[in-house]
């Protein structure tokens, strides 16, 4: 079951520059900051109203991020879904056709299950996925 809108990701090429503008944007410090080694990113989370937005900058060249960016340039990423059970929303979704770029979930950082589902199949949107694990915080 999908829960609500846990964040928009946002792609930028420095998190130090643009930690500090969302920063004056928001009236407040990123919550939280995170290395994420498996999606080879920094990320910075900055809640608003029981969802966040997400600051993203690669750390390999040939990240995800870094081939979003060097394509499209800066701005909105993706929308991740909270939901409660991934493993049986990806099975569900997949099961009406849409097509994932990993259906087996991994470590999105910040004590979330993540799994991606391709643009292709939903409307040009990258859509992430997103279970706490138990115990997570969630912002
Ligand atoms: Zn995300």
């Amino acid at each position: 079951m999908i829960h609500r809108i846990n964040h928009i990701g946002v792609a930028v090429r420095s998190l130090g520059t643009s930690a500090d503008l969302f920063a004056r944007l928001f009236g407040a410090p990123p919550a939280h900051t995170e290395h994420v080694e498996e999606q080879r990113a920094d990320i910075a989370f900055f809640p608003v109203g029981g969802s966040s937005v997400e600051l993203i900058e690669s750390t390999a060249p040939d990240s995800a991020i870094a081939k979003f960016i060097a394509k499209r340039g800066e701005g909105i990423h993706h929308i991740c879904l909270e939901v409660s059970d991934i493993d049986g929303e990806i099975a569900r979704l997949k099961g009406l056709g849409f097509v994932f770029v990993n259906d087996v979930p991994g470590d999105g950082g910040h004590g979330m299950r993540v799994a991606f589902l391709h643009p292709s199949s939903t409307n040009g949107v990258l859509v992430e996925l997103c279970e706490p694990m138990s115990g997570a915080a969630v912002p």
